[in-house]
């Protein structure tokens, strides 16, 4: 399991990279919050992603089980952008599979530290 690549991308193992704030340690920063969300959307960790959804947007029900499961193929971070002290924009573009076609997720998220946490507030999609 540790010596796993990370499914962010990038290159490390996932004990050096994101495994670590899955397993409880802050993020240092909102894209490596961003990171360890992707990853955990990969690795199907609901928890993890509901641990860092800001409580004012998070889903009440989060399905990650939905059927068919997406199939994520890769990250890639455009830009990580922090507005002040407790606020940041990353830009990412996130490729999956379903049903066997390709689809590419844009979306500049907005992130907020709260409590020396980075959450996830939300997202702006385009193309
Ligand atoms: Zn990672």
């Amino acid at each position: 399991m540790s010596d796993v690549t990370c499914p962010c991308g990038s290159g490390r193992t996932l004990s050096a990279c994101c495994g670590r704030y899955h397993e409880g340690a802050p993020a240092l920063d909102a894209d490596a919050l961003m990171r360890s969300r992707y990853s955990a959307n990969v690795l199907g960790l609901a928890a993890y992603l509901k641990a860092t959804w800001h409580p004012d947007t998070c889903p009440a029900n989060l399905e990650l089980d939905a059927t068919p499961r997406p199939q994520w193929l890769g990250l890639a971070v455009k830009s990580h952008t922090p507005l002040d002290a407790q606020h940041a924009t990353v830009e990412f573009v996130a490729r999956y599979k379903l049903n066997g076609r390709a689809f590419k997720q844009h979306e500049v998220s907005r992130f907020q530290k709260v409590d020396g946490r980075w959450l996830y507030v939300d997202g702006e999609t385009g193309n």
